[in-house]
């Protein structure tokens, strides 16, 4: 097993230098290596563990996110009719990294399946009219595509409450609600599917991690490699690595890591910073009374990412209960950054666009503000909106991740603030930087296949590596969202691998 202790020789100049050791950089490196088996990649993380961010299953929540039951990837038309293209944007993707994993699975490249998925139904829950309005319309957009096939809908409180007992238990009788379920929803823990797919690639030959080394400088030299100055964090000796090929996934470090680049594609973004809190559970007996994943609206001024949700995890073998995030802000762009963070990522080509979403996005910043100031009685009525017996003592407090939304110049309104995530590279592919935080991990195979499109279009397109990608995503290249049959066919194939429901 290849692994940090002095640096390797060998490798001072690999093919390929991945920063950051989350589930990114992960699935970058096994596509990379399943493509060109020759490869020698050197994977660099600056803390002592492998997927301590946000890739961590307690820092994230762990929902494969397939748009069954998340309200804001079908925002409404001002003509009152729902947008479902983002829903099945997402849904396909999802589909594209169950695949990918079942291959990795069938190949014993990774450990069984139940370690790291599960099935969890999927559940939107709304309250008055405007909202049950919503809803149905949603579902009705929805079930017109074979990817949300299964889903059913209700404004029954009896079925409600059958599926989902506790929510409804202690609710004023009368009160107008309605839910949609999705019984093939999954709960994924991201952190152990990143450690099993880092350990297989320690395996390879070529590959070895660095834990404790993190990436202070990255320079274009004359003869075109990229020089990455490294600091041993134990020793706290520099070393330079060369390489012809960087990714930075280093998630909320990637924007820093980008304008040091200096590529000009950099130009102009900025990161604005979302902390989150979660309330865990902490009563094996209302844990084990919950088995769902339930979804809410969004506040009115929330992020879109911060609709509050009821989530059931399974984290290493064992129920969990979370609920939240309750989001906050914090000039910090990882969970063990600085303060400095923000401040320091504020230059003369992002500053305006920065204010100018600053200025912009005054709803939001109150919001947040109002958010970080809350009472422990202020979050516990925000939790009895989706458990009305829920009481204080059961819950406990954490810190979720860390969430650096993308800011970007924009020719017309000085600056936006984008909730997805944005692939930026250098134009002669060598230099790859994955920004933004959302549907994130879920959809990690889609977003390191467009960078594969983006930095290598030649080398993929050669008619093994075709092969090879259609090996390990047998509906490469085509659509789910337009072939129910192939959808049918292809849950069916992934769900029989990774142990999980199959669609009725
Ligand atoms: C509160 C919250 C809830 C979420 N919920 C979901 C969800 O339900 N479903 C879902 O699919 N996604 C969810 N996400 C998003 C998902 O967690 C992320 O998209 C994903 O984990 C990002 O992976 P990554 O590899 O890019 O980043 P990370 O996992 O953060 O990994 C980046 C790594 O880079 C390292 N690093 C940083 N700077 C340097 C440096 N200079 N040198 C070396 N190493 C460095 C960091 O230490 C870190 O280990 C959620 C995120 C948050 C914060």
């Amino acid at each position: 097993m290849n692994m940090d202790t002095n640096y390797n020789e060998t490798y001072l100049q690999p093919d390929v230098i991945l920063i950051g050791a989350g589930i990114m950089s992960a699935t970058l490196g096994v596509l990379l290596k399943e493509l060109e088996p020759g490869l020698s990649i050197a994977i660099f993380e600056r803390l002592d563990a492998v997927a301590a961010e946000s890739s961590d299953a307690w820092n994230n929540a762990g929902t494969g996110h397939s748009a069954f039951c998340e309200l804001n990837y079908t925002p409404q038309n001002k003509d009152g009719s729902v947008d479902i293209s983002k829903a099945l944007k997402i849904a396909a993707a999802f589909e594209v990294s169950k695949q990918c994993w079942a291959y990795l699975v069938q190949q014993k490249y990774i450990s069984s399946a139940p370690s790291y998925i599960s099935n969890i139904p999927h559940l939107s829950f709304v309250w008055g009219n405007e909202n049950v309005a919503f809803l149905k319309k949603r579902f009705e957009a929805l079930t017109s595509n074979a990817l949300f096939k299964g889903m059913r809908y209700s404004e029954n409180n009896e079925q409600i409450k059958e599926w989902m007992p506790l929510v409804m238990e202690g609710r004023e009788p009368g009160q107008r609600l309605a839910a949609t379920k999705m019984d093939i929803g999954t709960d994924v823990n991201f952190g152990a599917l990143t450690k099993s797919m880092i350990l297989h690639l320690q395996k390879q030959d070529g590959v070895t991690l660095y834990l404790g080394n993190e990436i202070q400088d990255i320079f274009k030299t004359k003869e075109g490699q990229w020089q990455v100055t490294i600091k041993n964090m134990a020793s706290d000796k520099n070393r330079k690595f060369h390489s012809k090929f960087v990714f930075i996934g280093a998630g909320g470090g990637t924007l820093s890591l980008l304008e040091k680049s200096d590529i000009p594609e950099a130009a102009g973004y900025g990161g604005f910073p979302i902390s989150g809190q979660w309330l865990i559970c902490n009563n094996e007996t209302v844990i084990a009374r919950h088995h769902a994943k339930v979804y809410g609206k969004a506040a009115v001024g929330a992020p879109p990412m911060s609709v509050p949700h009821l989530d059931t995890r399974m984290i290493d073998g064992k129920k969990a209960l979370l609920f939240g995030p309750y989001a906050g802000f914090s000039t910090r762009f990882l969970k063990h950054g600085s303060l400095m963070d923000l401040p320091k990522s504020i230059k003369l080509d992002n500053i305006m666009p920065i204010l100018s979403v600053g200025l912009k996005n005054i709803p939001l910043t109150r919001y947040l503000i109002q958010q970080v100031s809350q009472s422990a009685d202020e979050r516990l009525d925000s939790l009895k909106e989706y458990l009305p017996t829920a009481q204080m003592p059961d819950w406990e407090l954490a810190i979720a991740g860390q969430r650096v939304q993308v800011i970007k110049k924009d020719e017309e309104e000085g600056g936006i603030l984008e909730f997805g995530t944005e692939v930026v590279c250098a134009a002669d592919g060598s230099l790859a930087a994955l920004l933004g935080a959302s549907p994130g991990a879920s959809t990690a195979v889609s977003i390191m296949l467009n960078v594969l499109e983006k930095c290598f279009p030649d080398k993929i397109k050669t008619p093994k590596r075709q092969n090879k990608l259609k090996e390990i995503i047998p509906t490469y290249g085509k659509s789910l969202a337009s072939d129910p049959v192939l959808c049918k066919a292809i849950r069916k194939q992934t769900s029989e691998i990774l142990g999980l429901e199959k669609e009725s």
